[in-house]
């Protein structure tokens, strides 16, 4: 949608340029339209009357102006996702109370009310609550999550102004939680927003929680955690958890907010998070304190979401606010606010003390979630030659949101190549300043100067850079960010004394033939090995082997769906084969000469590393 519903200077602008008798009355009414705190509120309240049947009853009440007929709305995205997920589809049983009240749908998330010229309507409808993510809702017997974006239809331009919750809840909820300012005095379970930005933003969880605070400069941080079932370690998290917090609140130079932060941890075996101004929302698994890696995992996560509350909920790219939640909102700077946040997450985590170097860096013998497991995953996607992370960041509402079985060879992640970049970026501003400044120091002058009433275009990111660093960095741009391509890793390892193992040379044996290479994935469907995923430039890509085709035997002997690797255990680099593949139930043959599979990419610390790259590596990841 082109129109703007949210800036009230700009919709007074153009009444005036329309119709020059209107702007008499415009220019009386503006300093109303200006002070959004004064207008009247929205009130809604939303009840749980059958939990068990996962459906949320609202009531919404609309001030009209004395309008005799809204436009009513729901979002069809939700800010910090980038995919149109057409939320009107889970309202039902849409109505308008009052004798002369109608209400009448227009378009596929659009209704128009007339209001008999009542002062304001009531309008109740129910969403259904069953699909559980971090952007969407849930409603079960024992607990409700509820987003703005999916459950609360409003007034179309009607944004800036309060918004009012009241929860009804079940006798056996006990508590409710959101990062709103909840309304004491009155009804419990009332929250108030400053405007619709704020109610979308704002998840509230309602249930019986486990509640963990601690205090960070006098504000408060609550620990919600659903679902413990006396298998999570509350404690345990919740120190740690306190930990990134002070560890960022140094790097940033204090905390963003000043009322309270709600970290939501729903332990519900399903995973992802989403970030929001004071708040966010983390589905994981209640074993995720039982083993280090799952821990170090959830860690990494919140360390992630919480890393949000400066990169892209206050210093935001131009593009996302204010939101237009009718449409896609693209920006090229996924790759800063996503990218840059996943090169942070795991590098807070061990320089919070919660990680080792080792498992940082991944020169052990499992690189899950380590720097090097990020790298190896960028090498691994041919995508990586066909798409920029700009692109990818533009393209995310059609793409990086709807892979497919062919994502990998043309697309690439914002958040893996985001977070290499990031990790060159840092290299390259430390290089280029002897350590004096870091990105570290252009994160914190880019909050400072992009997180007010504007964001940053993908050009005053850049120019940022490079005046933190203090040399020009328009070709470290352009070919890391603004076109495809392999990025220089030789910079960055020379100046931390680092370099990428042979892993091949430890793994055979020296001169032996190396093992058989297909190139493609493959999973079992009903006792069938089909084939899952090509990968572009492999044996099986060249050969002609396609995605649904079901292997059947490797030169005329069976193949049991199970058995695929073993079999290939017997094939050596540039063995000539013939692949009996049934391909829409026709039996094929494909001739194929198996490859060799590309090395992992994983660092190690030089064993000669010089005592100034000891001392840049001490720097960069603490003593
Ligand atoms: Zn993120």
């Amino acid at each position: 949608m082109a129109e703007n519903h949210h800036n009230a200077r700009f919709h007074a602008a153009a009444v005036c340029l329309a119709n020059l008798a209107l702007c008499f009355a415009t220019f009386v009414t503006m300093p109303t339209l200006l002070n959004a705190q004064d207008r009247e509120p929205v009130r809604y309240t939303v009840s749980f009357p059958a939990p068990q049947t996962h459906y949320a009853v609202v009531d919404a009440d609309f001030p009209t102006g004395g309008r005799l007929s809204i436009d009513l709305f729901m979002p069809v995205w939700t800010p910090g996702s980038y995919l149109i997920r057409e939320y009107a589809r889970n309202v039902e049983d849409v109505r308008v109370s009052g004798e002369v009240a109608n209400v009448l749908k227009t378009t596929k998330n659009r209704w128009r009310v007339e209001t008999g010229g009542a002062a304001t309507v009531r309008v109740s409808y129910r969403v259904y609550c069953r699909e559980m993510s971090v952007r969407t809702n849930w409603v079960e017997d024992s607990f409700a999550l509820l987003n703005g974006a999916p459950t609360f239809m409003t007034l179309v331009g009607g944004l800036a102004r309060p918004y009012e919750v009241k929860l009804v809840l079940p006798a056996a909820w006990k508590v409710s939680v959101s990062g709103m300012e909840e309304v004491t005095g009155g009804e419990p379970h009332t929250y108030r927003a400053s405007d619709y930005d704020e109610l979308v933003d704002s998840p509230i969880l309602a249930g019986n929680p486990s509640i963990s605070r601690f205090d960070v400069d006098g504000v408060a941080h609550y620990l919600v955690t659903e679902g413990e079932g006396g298998v999570w370690d509350g404690k345990k998290s919740a120190e740690d958890l306190e930990k990134i917090v002070r560890r960022y609140k140094q790097m940033w130079g204090g905390l963003p907010y000043s009322h309270k932060f709600v970290f939501l941890n729903l332990l519900t075996e399903a995973s992802g998070g989403l970030e929001h101004r004071n708040s966010f929302t983390v589905m994981s698994s209640r074993w995720a304190t039982r083993t280090r890696k799952a821990y170090i995992g959830w860690v990494d996560l919140m360390a992630h979401e919480y890393f949000h509350a400066w990169n892209v909920k206050r210093m935001r790219p131009a593009e996302l606010g204010p939101f237009d939640y009718e449409t896609e909102n693209p920006t090229r700077s996924l790759w800063v606010v996503e990218g840059i946040t996943s090169y942070y997450a795991p590098l807070t985590v061990h320089r919070a003390g919660l990680s080792s170097r080792a498992e940082y860096l991944g020169t052990g013998s499992d690189t899950t979630g380590s720097l090097s497991s990020i790298i190896n995953s960028l090498q691994a996607t041919p995508g990586r030659m066909q798409q920029s992370a700009e692109q990818a960041s533009f393209d995310a509402w059609i793409k990086y949101y709807r892979p497919d079985e062919n994502s990998n060879n043309v697309t690439v992640s914002y958040y893996t190549k985001g977070a290499v970049v990031g990790w060159l970026l840092d290299a390259k501003i430390r290089r280029a300043t002897n350590d004096a400044k870091s990105l570290d120091d252009l994160m914190r002058v880019a909050f400072q100067r992009y997180s007010g009433e504007r964001g940053f275009t993908p050009e005053q990111f850049k120019a940022l850079a490079a005046e933190v660093a203090g040399v020009p960095l328009t070709e470290f741009f352009r070919t890391t960010v603004e076109n495809p391509g392999e990025l220089d890793y030789s910079e960055a390892l020379e100046w931390f004394g680092l370099r990428f193992h042979a892993a091949e040379q430890v793994k055979e044996v020296k001169d032996a033939p190396k093992k058989a290479w297909l190139g493609a994935e493959t999973k079992i469907d009903n006792g069938r090995l089909l084939v899952s995923r090509v990968l572009r430039g492999s044996p099986s890509d060249t050969a002609g082997l396609s995605v649904d085709d079901e292997i059947v035997a490797i030169d005329d002997y069976r193949v049991r769906a199970d058995q695929l690797a073993a079999r290939l255990d017997n094939y050596r680099v540039g063995n000539r084969v013939t692949i009996l593949v049934a391909r829409r139930e026709k039996l094929t043959r494909i001739d194929l000469t198996f490859g060799e599979e590309p090395g992992k990419w994983q660092l190690e610390l030089k064993t000669d590393a010089t005592s100034s790259q000891k001392r840049h590596l001490d720097d960069w990841l603490g003593k």
